[in-house]
């Protein structure tokens, strides 16, 4: 139920999981109202999408033309730090070099301060980071489709990919779509969601239901009643002012990476698609007015793009409650997308939760009632897992800055506010940098180098310095070597990539070329 992304990517993967099995048991309709538009923000992924639109079999060019997509590298921070002298911040997506053996941050600590000679943290790790600052595409013009030299996702128009994801569901993947509204629900006696009953007088009956239904969580929240575990006592932001901004000219720069800019009351991010930008304001309506958030939006983007009409643009506000649902899963019906939850879009956390949520339903999909207990149980202690890391990784990006500028600021890096287990963790990471450890699954949404990059971007320095370790001769010489590779690998790739700009706009032609 819900035509979102969330609807569509879990329809999606369900059925074209079903065709890859070859049972032909499986049938996949998607119910969507006509009257009840989508959510229409959600434009940044992870390089997980790559994964998940080979898994429906959907072609990388058809999402860059169609939904005017670009290439993610990761997330550049600004004026999240605080400290004088550290003004921005990469966190990339692709891991450190030998990051499985090698932990880079003994290394990079070891070096002190006075001696990196304005080596960033991940410029030290990771060609990425230079390919970042260059402007450069994640990979090289005739590449393979989803083929990458640094690991990369998307930004892209949410209303487009839905319906990209729309017709390519019902066109190939053979997925039923019916436009209703949901008015009434049927209940077995086991308290089972028997139907779904329509404006349109249609019934449809079901195994299984996913509700999708964005932030109305008809099925999991107004029937089944599972609450939304409030978070916004740990993370404040609840609500958003978002606007498409066009660029000044067709051919600027796109950036690659999202940027995302700290204000007083919150923070900005601000998305390069092929054909605009995406902008908004996440803040706090607890410490900042309406009226003053849209002036901070509006002074951000007549600044980033000077001349611009500010009274032509579409601002929209969009509140919402940070949390995520108790249990994700009751009975024969699962939660997916904003129905199961959300915290604001830092780090951009809510499509991968989807991505992985359709992967487990597809992938797993329960044979007999006995069997979807047990998967139910599963999913539900797996999801709860996901969101407490979501929480306490977002968390950290305000525990470290030493922004005080404002009572929000203050109050995010008061201890109170911080999770128990970042709490613990911050303490330990006092004498030992963050490694396998602390993010010890195989699942897990953010590694342990996610947390290297946002702590030491931040400026973070323990209070105990180098470990043995790093101050072993073999071991500091194979850290210097794999250093030195990082270098040699980025000189390289910047004589190799071309510009985001040019990697887009040549898949465009590509395509158009073809069609002609
Ligand atoms: C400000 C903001 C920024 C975000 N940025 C990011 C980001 O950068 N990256 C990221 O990963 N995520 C982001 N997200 C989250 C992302 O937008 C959502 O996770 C994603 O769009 C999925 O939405 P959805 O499909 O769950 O809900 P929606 O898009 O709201 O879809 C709900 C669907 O349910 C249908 N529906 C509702 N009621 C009924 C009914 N009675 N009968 C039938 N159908 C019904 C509607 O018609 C609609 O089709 C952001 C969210 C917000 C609020």
């Amino acid at each position: 139920m819900g035509g979102g992304t969330a609807g569509w990517i879990t329809a999606s993967v369900v059925a074209a999981e079903s065709l890859k099995r070859g049972d032909g048991a499986v049938e996949v309709v998607l119910i969507e109202s006509p009257d009840i538009p989508i959510i229409g923000v959600g434009e940044g992924t992870w390089p997980s999408m790559r994964m998940t639109l080979q898994r429906i079999g959907l072609a990388e060019d058809e999402l860059i033309r169609e939904c005017s997509a670009s290439f993610k590298q990761g997330t550049r921070f600004r004026a999240w730090s605080g400290l004088p002298g550290n003004p921005e911040y990469i966190h990339p997506f692709s891991l450190p070099l030998e990051y499985s053996d090698l932990n880079p941050a003994k290394y990079w600590l070891a070096l002190g301060d006075d001696n990196r000679a304005g080596t960033s943290f991940a410029d030290l790790v990771t060609p990425q980071a230079r390919v970042i600052e260059l402007g450069l595409a994640p990979k090289q013009a005739g590449a393979p489709q989803y083929a990458f030299t640094v690991n990369y996702g998307y930004h892209f128009d949410a209303a487009a990919f839905a319906g990209l994801l729309h017709r390519h569901a019902v066109g190939k993947l053979g997925v039923q779509y019916i436009a209703g509204n949901v008015e009434g629900i049927e209940s077995d006696v086991n308290g089972d969601i028997a139907a779904v009953a329509l404006d349109t007088g249609e019934r449809v009956p079901g195994d299984l239901f996913v509700d999708c239904t964005g932030q109305k969580a008809l099925l999991i929240g107004a029937h089944y009643g599972s609450p939304l575990a409030s978070v916004k006592d740990v993370l404040f932001n609840d609500r958003a002012i978002a606007v498409q901004v066009p660029y000044a000219e067709p051919g600027d720069p796109i950036a690659p990476v999202t940027l995302s800019t700290a204000l007083p009351h919150g923070w900005i991010w601000d998305i390069g698609l092929g054909s605009r930008r995406g902008v908004g304001y996440v803040h706090s309506s607890a410490h900042a007015d309406e009226e003053k958030a849209l002036e901070a939006l509006k002074t951000y983007v007549a600044e980033t793009s000077p001349g611009i009409d500010l009274a032509g643009l579409g601002f929209r506000t969009i509140p919402f409650e940070p949390g995520y649902r108790e249990r994700f899963w009751i009975g024969n019906c699962v939660a997916v997308g904003l129905s199961a939850g959300f915290i604001e879009p830092l780090e951009a956390s809510a499509l991968v939760l989807i991505e992985q949520s359709a992967a487990i339903i597809g992938e797993q999909l329960p044979r007999d009632r006995e069997i979807m207990d047990v998967v139910a149980g599963r999913f539900n202690d797996r999801m709860r897992y996901h969101w407490l890391r979501i929480v306490e990784f977002l968390k950290l990006h305000y525990a470290v800055s030493a922004r005080e500028d404002s009572d929000y600021w203050k109050e995010n890096r008061a201890r109170e506010t911080w999770p128990a287990s970042l709490r613990e963790k911050i303490t330990l990471w006092q004498q030992q940098p963050p490694w396998h450890d602390d993010a010890p699954r195989l699942d897990e949404l953010f590694p342990s180098a996610s947390y290297q990059y946002v702590l030491y971007g931040m400026g973070f320095r323990p209070r105990y310095g180098a470990t043995g370790e790093a101050r072993d001769e073999r071991m500091r010489e194979r850290a210097d070597e794999v250093f030195h590779g990082v270098r040699m690998k980025a000189r390289q790739m910047a004589r190799l990539l071309p510009t985001t700009r040019e990697l887009v706009d040549g898949f465009c032609d590509s395509a158009s070329l073809r069609a002609e």
